[in-house]
């Protein structure tokens, strides 16, 4: 009760407040719930988010079921036209974007436009869709008979996005779904959406009519919204386990299409004979780039053999990263997103100390100098951890890593295919066989070779796999083409006049 008395406290005050996106307006919200979004490296409110009133819910739908028919009956080269516009939109407006996230979800500038730039690389890739979208032929199946498959939109689609990428995740999204002539229904996380508002009037400004893209705000009520509603065929959901699992299931069970994207825990494996140099590098910057709240972050090493020796070096790399807010010049690392977050991170890495770890490197005590009120942890480094441990099973999105050793690779991809996650996973080794076998036998989606944080280019699909993932088609790439259409299959004849059937076939043809 306290905290919705605080969150309504500004409901009054000047703040900027975010507009609802439906039919092709911005519109303010007539509900009377509203949360505050902070600046995580000052925790100030800068802005209020609306839970959208189910009115207001019912219209974005109606909007986008409305706008259906119309884009759906587009020609696909009009529809390439506006996502060709729209990429080039977000190249002209990269830097902008890029502060809004930092403003709201606190990683660094240039992080940030590491962000907007990811999904942009979607939204170019949708500009093939004329090749994405054949579909397939079969002449003379049998005599004068040929088959050929269209792929075509299935109708409203909806996405569900997380906080820790404000533009890259929807950019997983909506662009899929509209080239494919969906028309789309996007909530982005409440705690990030003012970048997600920027690339819908981006959007608008490149063409795309009307209530084919809609933006509603909110938490649980959107989320069932979605879930419940008949008009919306497919959801896209990135986020954590507990939301996902969640939604794959309410949503199925009401007969949608749904794909989910979840949490992780990807171990990062070093071979005593890698490149040292640069393995330490990759590592410390795919540890706790973006303060590690990355769904890819490499957040578990092991190190196999006489690589436990490096970690000495691992430690003094690791305190030369700089902690800022994200828009100071020189920052390695920004806040993380809440106090509450903070927080959580604190109590896992005590809980390692308790249970017998050892704490090389603490950044619970961190001091940003002028953002004494930031959600700052410093980079922290445990060994001497075991996959018992508690710092081991939860998925820490800290800028935390945590050391387990292992005697050889066979211990090492042991360790690995217990764990229930399946997202990200590296080998760091300069001995092919090695690396051979370790993607052959570790049982991860997405696998580096000498690259830590292994994301797919759009040309391929985001593929993790096991506890990070429900469905069966992926994000972006040819799955993503799969994912928003449906596929209809023509079998036509044409015979000659002489060749009349004289009477009925009963019997199926053989
Ligand atoms: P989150 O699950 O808290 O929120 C994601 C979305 O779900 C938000 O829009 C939120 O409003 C909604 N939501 C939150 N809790 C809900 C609930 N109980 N029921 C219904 N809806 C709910 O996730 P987050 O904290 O914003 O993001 C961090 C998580 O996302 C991490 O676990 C991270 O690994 C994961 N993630 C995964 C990927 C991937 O591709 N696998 C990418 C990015 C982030």
């Amino acid at each position: 009760r306290l905290m919705y008395m605080a969150s309504c406290s500004y409901s009054r005050s000047s703040v900027p407040t975010t507009k609802l996106f439906i039919d092709g307006k911005f519109v303010e919200s007539k509900s009377s719930e509203w949360l505050d979004i902070h600046n995580p490296a000052t925790n100030e409110v800068i802005g209020r988010v609306p839970k959208a009133t189910q009115e207001e819910m019912l219209a974005a739908v109606d909007s986008c079921s409305r706008a259906y028919h119309a884009w759906s009956d587009t020609s696909i080269l009009t529809r390439q036209q506006v996502f060709l516009r729209y990429q080039q939109l977000i190249k002209d407006n990269i830097k902008e974007l890029a502060k809004e996230i930092t403003r709201e979800q606190g990683k660094t500038l240039a992080d940030a436009e590491g962000d907007v730039f990811r999904g942009l690389q979607v939204v170019e890739h949708t500009c093939s869709i004329t090749s994405l979208m054949l579909g397939e032929t079969l002449p003379s199946i049998t005599k004068d008979m040929d088959t050929y498959t269209y792929r075509l939109p299935i109708g409203v689609c909806a996405g569900i996005t997380p906080f820790n990428f404000p533009a890259m995740i929807p950019l997983w999204m909506f662009p899929m779904g509209m080239v494919c002539g969906n028309t789309y229904l996007l909530k982005p996380s409440e705690r990030v959406p003012s970048c997600a508002m920027m690339l819908a009037k981006l959007l608008q400004d490149a063409g795309a009519p009307d209530g084919t893209l809609n933006i509603i705000h909110g938490q649980h009520d959107a989320v069932n919204f979605i879930c419940d509603h008949p008009a919306i065929k497919a959801i896209s959901f990135v986020g954590s386990n507990q939301a996902g699992e969640y939604i794959y299931e309410r949503g199925s069970k009401n007969g949608k299409r749904v794909q989910s994207n979840m949490g992780a825990k990807n171990h990062g494996v070093v071979m005593p004979d890698a490149n040292k140099e640069n393995t330490l590098n990759q590592l410390v910057g795919a540890a706790f780039g973006a303060a590690g709240q990355r769904c890819m972050a490499l957040s578990t090493a092991i190190l196999v053999g006489d690589a436990r020796g490096w970690l000495p070096d691992l430690v003094e790399r690791t305190k030369k990263l700089r902690v800022n807010a994200g828009d100071q010049p020189g920052a390695d690392l920004g806040p993380l997103i809440s106090p509450q977050a903070k927080g959580r991170v604190h109590q896992l890495i005590q809980s390692g100390v308790d249970e017998g770890a050892t704490l090389l490197l603490d950044g619970r005590n961190v001091k940003v100098k002028g953002y004494e009120n930031g959600n700052f942890v410093g980079p922290t480094i445990i060994s001497n951890v075991t996959s018992e441990m508690k710092c081991y099973k939860e998925e820490i999105f800290g800028p935390v890593l945590v050391v387990l050793e292992a005697d050889d690779l066979d211990e090492a991809i042991k360790i690995i295919n217990k764990n229930p996650y399946g997202n990200g996973t590296a080998i760091f080794t300069t001995n092919g066989a090695v690396a051979r076998k370790y993607t052959n036998e570790v049982d991860v989606g997405q696998i580096g070779v000498n690259v830590p944080i292994p994301v797919p280019l759009p040309m391929f699909s985001f593929t993790g796999s096991r506890a990070s993932f429900r469905g069966d088609t992926n994000f972006y790439g040819k799955q993503g083409i799969q994912f928003y259409t449906q596929i209809k299959t023509v079998t036509s004849q044409w015979k000659a006049e002489d060749a009349t059937l004289k009477s009925p076939a009963v019997t199926m043809p053989t």
